[in-house]
């Protein structure tokens, strides 16, 4: 136990911003808790967890935290939180980003996401400032429903919605499945000039835009978005962004819905951070985003296992990863880790 902890913050020490450090300090965490902890107990995966959570906070200067009790009531009164996300609410954290408004202003905004991919979401916002690309204004709660005398209540009219976000326990739009931003693992992005499309899949028409007032931003007909020029529009550049912090599924690719300012993680990634603990996250994370993501790294990860798997169902990455955590991450870290020194998965 002590050997594990000097290791710990001798590593930390040496450990300066460089990204090929830290995978190190991660995979060394890992490697480290394995040796020291002889059997895999909750109580190990929890010190493992406080530590990277601790040293995560300390790499992005305070930008990711908590959510306070104070927050907690509010997102319940504007009815982004409520009972359907009680599985993932202890997971959600509020992040602190900056970003070039359509003023060209740098502004501030609070976003609330899964908190594996904090660090990312930190970064993706960084990039999108770097590359000037402009966001209308980022909030949770504007134009949300809130409850009032047991009344909901809109705050803005809906037609004109154009704020950035992530985090509202909902469905997908016109699905009954539980849509990502119930785990803070979607993006909503400038909606008002790349809106979501409900299409009447027997005529094709277009038959719902919203926000409503972004029927102006697309042609219905052919239900491509118009005015590639103008302020907060996706375009690949954008969608590059997103997809190398890990935001590798676009709306904008769909047929049915369009939904053009939407961005997600791949599913099965997503389902597998979302049962493993916050250390293994990050390693998966580190894993799969080191030199760049791109959708080869979580295809790799899917065929190591697809060839394992029987000739009968094959199983989802989480239903890998939950038959043998430990054996499931010495097969990816093995796979996946390009670090010359880091080669000796734990036994
Ligand atoms: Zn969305």
């Amino acid at each position: 136990m002590l050997k594990f902890f000097l290791h710990k913050a001798r590593a930390t020490k040496l450990c300066r911003q460089k990204f090929a450090c830290k995978v190190k300090l991660y995979l060394a965490t890992l490697l480290m808790a394995s040796n020291c902890f002889a059997a895999q107990n909750d109580r190990h995966v929890s010190e493992i967890t406080s530590i990277i959570a601790a040293q995560n906070l300390e790499d992005k200067k305070g930008l990711i935290r908590a959510i306070t009790p104070a927050e907690l009531e509010k997102l319940k009164k504007y009815q982004i939180y409520n009972d359907l996300c009680d599985d993932v609410i202890t997971r959600i954290v509020a992040v602190e980003v900056e970003y070039i408004d359509f003023h060209q202003k740098i502004n501030r905004g609070l976003i609330y996401v899964f908190d594996a991919i904090a660090p990312l979401v930190v970064d993706l916002f960084k990039d999108l400032q770097k590359n000037k690309i402009p966001v209308y204004g980022i909030s949770a709660f504007k134009g949300a429903k809130f409850i009032t005398n047991n009344k909901i209540t809109n705050i803005i009219p809906q037609t004109n919605y154009n704020y950035t976000g992530s985090f509202a326990c909902r469905n997908s739009r016109g699905l009954n499945s539980r849509s990502m931003h119930a785990a803070g693992m979607a993006i909503d992005f400038n909606p008002l000039q790349n809106p979501f499309l409900q299409i009447d899949d027997a005529s094709g028409k277009v038959v719902s835009v919203h926000p409503f007032d972004g029927v102006k931003n697309v042609n219905k007909k052919t239900k491509l978005r118009i005015n590639p020029k103008q302020k907060g529009f996706i375009d690949a550049k954008t969608q590059k962004i997103f997809a190398k912090h890990l935001f590798v599924t676009w709306g904008g690719n769909w047929h049915s819905p369009v939904d053009y300012h939407h961005f997600e993680l791949d599913k099965q990634v997503a389902n597998l951070l979302k049962i493993a603990p916050l250390a293994y996250g990050k390693i998966i994370i580190e894993l799969i985003t080191q030199n760049n993501t791109d959708d080869d790294k979580i295809n790799k990860i899917k065929e190591l296992f697809k060839s394992q798997s029987s000739n009968s169902k094959q199983l989802t990455l989480a239903e890998h990863y939950t038959q043998n955590p430990n054996n499931f991450m010495q097969k990816i870290i093995l796979e996946l880790n390009t670090e010359p020194n880091i080669h000796t998965p734990p036994k």
